[in-house]
């Protein structure tokens, strides 16, 4: 609904907040202490109180989970999913924050880039102290991410933390502690959220849905990460191997191998990857570093996840097994 002068800055539009949990949520005991605390407590409509929203905006709270993090499941992101897509096909809706843990944040925001690639934003943002704390993070963050929902031109799944905008597909957690725990790696930010103003230093995330889900979704296919290193061995490989074998209801079809360097294995762990690979399970080698992409070479004999990280290769290839990849 525009007003008289029909510009878009001055339509009325809203911002829907998401709630799922986190430290966001999270409460103490005592205002004073930022780490012993339970996550996931306080509803996101009461997170919003005493946010002002930017002029022209109105905020619609809903609350989707209620979960730390850590415990964070498919069918929440599936939820998250659904959810964004109801409220994005809403001509006044501007766009989407998500109120998530710090923890797997990058996971749901790669999740929701990957099947929706949406034309609008959807924000997820978070905090490093709890809603108790003597000088809590979240309030600026969800305020930071409301701008950013808010503002034309805005589209893909993002991350705001610290006033920094990151990509879906870049943003890592670094650090567990500072209120700054996020980093794009050699991408670097998307942007910046400066006293309201949202100044973007590369492009926002374009392009389509990487899969589309097959109808109705059932149960994930089961994909796990095996770490490389030193002394690294092939026994937890090669018992997955045995329990696809043994016909297991919830047998692994997927492996993802988080790999040293530029992509190489433990030569036991390799030997047993190859063993799995020929047992009809997927694998796919993900970096251990923290930058940088894996440089595939024509002998390679096991298939790589290119600048994915393991946790979202792992993502990646659930989707892959699930959906049909375009
Ligand atoms: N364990 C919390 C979570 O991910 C940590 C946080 O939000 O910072 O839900």
């Amino acid at each position: 609904m525009a007003n008289q002068s029909g510009s878009l800055t001055d339509t009325l539009r809203r911002v829907i907040v998401l709630g799922t949990g986190g430290t966001i949520a999270g409460r103490a005991a005592r205002p004073g202490d930022n780490i012993g605390y339970s996550a996931a407590e306080v509803g996101v409509a009461e997170l919003l109180a005493g946010i002002d929203a930017p002029a022209g905006v109105t905020l619609h709270a809903e609350q989707v989970a209620q979960v730390d993090s850590k415990d964070m499941e498919f069918t929440i992101w599936l939820a998250l999913a659904l959810r964004c897509e109801h409220w994005l096909a809403m001509d006044d809706v501007a766009g989407v924050v998500i109120t998530h843990g710090t923890d797997t944040l990058e996971e749901t925001a790669f999740f929701l880039q990957s099947v929706m690639a949406p034309g609008k934003p959807v924000v997820l943002t978070c905090a490093m102290r709890p809603a108790s704390a003597l000088s809590p993070d979240g309030p600026q963050n969800v305020r930071d991410a409301i701008v950013v929902a808010a503002t034309p031109g805005a589209r893909g799944v993002v991350a705001v933390c610290a006033g920094t905008i990151h990509t879906a597909l870049d943003v890592r957690k670094v650090h567990p502690y500072r209120l700054d725990p996020f980093s794009s790696g050699d991408a670097g930010a998307l942007g910046y959220v400066e006293e309201g103003l949202v100044r973007p230093v590369r492009d926002w995330p374009g392009g389509e849905p990487t899969v589309v889900l097959k109808s109705p979704i059932g149960a994930p296919p089961r994909v796990e990460i095996v770490t490389s290193h030193a002394g690294a061995r092939g026994a937890v490989v090669d018992a997955l191997v045995r329990e696809r074998q043994a016909g297991a209801p919830d047998a692994v079809q997927g492996l993802v191998l988080a790999a040293t360097g530029n992509g190489t294995l433990h030569h036991d762990l390799e030997a047993a990857a190859m063993r799995a690979q020929e047992a009809g399970i997927v694998v796919l080698r993900a970096t251990r570093c923290g930058d940088g992409r894996i440089l595939p070479k024509p002998s390679d004999a096991l298939r790589d996840a290119g600048g994915l990280s393991p946790v979202k290769a792992r993502i990646s290839l659930m989707l892959e097994l699930l959906g049909t990849v375009r």
